[in-house]
């Protein structure tokens, strides 16, 4: 059966998130969404169809790009069948893959080697509770579970679930502020609105040895809406 990807973009940039933030970073952004977050910035993701592409035309593209590092997003990438079959050509021909995703699908479809950056959504993103919580059991250590937090509400919340689920004996965790997106809680007091300082505040005082993420693409460029 041929595979084919419904493909947003396609683009070369830095890559600003996850511990890879600051490489070179070839990206392939696939269409469609399951969730719909509060601060999404890639709606265009969930309401445009993309671009039909089979997947040698996908794998090609990618090459073209020359980067080392590849990051499938979306988005939700694992809405499309054929992003495990890209993932594990990617790996076979050297390069290391990133796959981003919201976490609500099963994760394990991915090839060996892929590195699975997880979002875990938290109360102020509208859609937290829909994570398929089997997903954790299957986390290893090059694996990156990520919160992202529009409020000190949200910060108790995603601190109170990594020890809960003793997420830093098992993977990366990413804490990072929902910085110039729309606030889920516009009532919300103004010191307990996200800013990078106070999340930075927030990490010491807990105690955790949580990694803040403040998201370098759109300090490069804050005038991008895509392609970066
Ligand atoms: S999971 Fe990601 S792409 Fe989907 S709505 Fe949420 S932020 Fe947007």
């Amino acid at each position: 059966m041929k595979q084919t990807l419904r493909v947003i973009e396609l683009f070369r940039s830095i890559q600003g998130e996850s511990t890879w933030a600051g490489m070179p970073c070839a990206f392939i952004r696939l269409a469609g969404c399951n969730l719909s977050c509060s601060y999404c910035d890639t709606r265009y993701a969930l309401e445009e169809p993309g671009r039909e592409m089979s997947l040698d035309e996908a794998f090609g593209s990618i090459e073209a790009l020359t980067t080392r590092l590849v990051c499938i997003t979306g988005g939700e990438p694992l809405l499309q069948a054929a992003t495990p079959a890209l993932a594990g050509r990617l790996l076979a021909s050297g390069h290391t893959v990133l796959v981003e995703t919201n976490g609500t699908l099963d994760i394990s479809t991915l090839p060996s080697g892929t590195v699975r950056v997880m979002d875990v959504k938290c109360p102020g993103s509208g859609e937290c509770g829909k994570m398929m919580m089997s997903n954790l059991e299957v986390l290893g250590a090059q694996d990156e579970v990520k919160f992202v937090l529009c409020d000190r509400r949200d910060f108790d919340w995603a601190a109170g679930f990594v020890v809960d689920h003793h997420l830093l004996s098992r993977c990366h965790v990413l804490f990072s502020p929902a910085v110039g997106r729309p606030q889920s809680r516009p009532s919300v007091a103004q010191e307990d609105s996200v800013t990078p300082r106070r999340l930075a505040e927030w990490i010491l005082e807990s105690g955790l040895d949580l990694r803040l993420q403040l998201p370098l693409h759109k300090m490069l460029w804050p005038e991008k809406s895509r392609g970066a």
